[in-house]
């Protein structure tokens, strides 16, 4: 193999800002290895793979990071972020709580369960740390626009991101999306732009205004490099929250697969840097049955991912074309993991299933998680001796029609004792 080489890509006439980028050194091709410049590019230039953000880390010590800010920028020297990203406004996302499930563990016969409830990231979703970090990419670029095609929770965290930044933002949604999502980033952007068609029809549009339009950033298409790393800092956060160790096993949903690499991503880094001791661990991807490309391509034992036009209400999952799903069979097949899929009827179980035993409202994105937690568990694919973490990723208030029709008062009565006492809930 031959040493890859720098190439001095355009950066839409910006001159970046030394240090811009924190420790972060170039854009590395994914498939080939060929480096170019930190801009605003995506695909590699030789093979159009995907560009990943290489870095030359220092040290870095469980002190330096403990010491820093309860939110994703403890950890940004690991992050490619300024060295002063404090001081600029953005949603300041991360160090979400990481819960003990002894309920839910008892429920399936798991030794050791966690939860890590990404809903209460500041628009309820995960998808907040991802956006911090384009956030601050788009500024480093110059950009005019933060911009993102969207399933709804990436709509509603630029939406409100760009608003606290003061940044303008334009997000494209399918016009079919949940009502609350619909709300939840029209309240913050007066530009949200309702699309006929399905997640991937936007994203193909976002992708041509990306190439006609100077100045946009697309916050998961030309800056995707910066965004994605974001997600690397569920990884960290979950290692630091059980004592700098790793766990056994993790259950995480897939729908582009950008989230649960990262957070492999995230593992190997803290291992090579000596932050926590080096140990297996089997990840687990989750999806709809709806729209779940990865999993059949795992359960056929093929490399290959087919598209598929999704028909789920996991919506926030509902990616046909899942751009890093390969990289997903990869990992989950290389740890000893797996990638399993669930009905929908599976999912609006799995949502009140964790609200009944641990107390948390998740949407459909974490009805799909832990419906196939359960099904791993009742499988056998899962050992339920070892220690598990399962993410949820999103809040059930932006999904209430999922499990509307499912829960309901158990009784309606007149405000008097004896209707109460005629009733069978005294
Ligand atoms: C976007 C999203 C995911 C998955 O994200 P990918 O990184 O694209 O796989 C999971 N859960 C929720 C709630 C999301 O919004
Ligand atoms: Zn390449």
């Amino acid at each position: 193999m031959s040493a890859p080489t720098i190439e001095l890509g355009q950066t839409q006439g910006t001159s970046l800002r030394e240090g811009a980028f924190g420790n972060a050194t170039a854009l590395s091709c994914r498939e080939c290895g060929h480096q170019v410049e930190l801009g605003p590019h995506y695909a590699c230039p030789e093979c159009f793979g995907p560009l990943e953000i290489a870095y030359d880390f220092p040290r870095v010590t469980r002190e330096e990071i403990e010491a820093g800010p309860r939110n994703i920028w403890r950890y940004k020297a690991l992050l490619p972020v300024p060295d002063d990203i404090e001081l600029s406004p953005n949603t300041e996302p991360g160090f979400t709580r990481l819960l003990r499930a002894n309920n839910l563990a008892a429920e399936l016969g798991i030794a050791n369960l966690w939860v890590k409830d990404d809903s209460t990231n500041p628009t309820n979703s995960f998808k907040d740390r991802v956006v911090a970090c384009a956030l601050s990419a788009a500024r480093e670029f110059g950009s005019k626009v933060f911009a993102c095609p969207s399933t709804g929770n990436l709509a509603n965290a630029v939406a409100a991101a760009g608003a606290r930044a003061g940044i303008r933002t334009v997000v494209f949604i399918p016009s079919n999306l949940e009502q609350p999502k619909q709300v939840n980033s029209a309240v913050f952007t007066d530009s949200l732009v309702a699309v006929d068609g399905n997640y991937d029809d936007v994203n193909k549009l976002a992708s041509e205004i990306a190439g006609e339009e100077d100045g946009w950033a697309f916050v998961n298409v030309n800056v995707r490099p910066y965004y994605a790393e974001g997600s690397k800092t569920l990884g960290y956060e979950i290692a630091e929250q059980l004592g700098w160790r790793l766990p056994d096993q993790i259950v995480i949903p897939v729908a582009s697969g950008s989230q649960l690499t990262k957070v492999h991503k995230a593992f190997q880094e803290l291992i090579r840097l000596g932050l926590v001791a080096d140990k297996p661990y089997r990840v687990f991807g989750a999806q709809a049955q709806g729209c779940s490309p990865v999993s059949v391509a795992y359960k056929a034992g093929v490399d290959a991912i087919r598209p598929v036009k999704p028909d789920t209400i996991a919506k926030s999952l509902a990616i046909g074309n899942p751009a890093d799903g390969i990289y997903v069979l990869d990992i989950c097949r290389e740890t000893g993991g797996a990638v399993e899929d669930v009905t929908d009827d599976e999912v609006r179980a799995g949502i009140v299933l964790l609200a009944r035993t641990e107390g948390i409202f998740t949407e459909t994105a974490g009805g799909t998680t832990v419906a196939v937690l359960r099904k791993l568990v009742e499988t056998g694919q899962l050992d339920t001796s070892l220690e598990t973490v399962v993410i949820n990723t999103g809040h059930g208030l932006k999904t209430l029609d999922a499990v509307a029709g499912s829960v309901a008062p158990a009784a309606t009565i007149a405000p008097t004792y004896a209707a109460f006492a005629a009733s069978d809930l005294g």
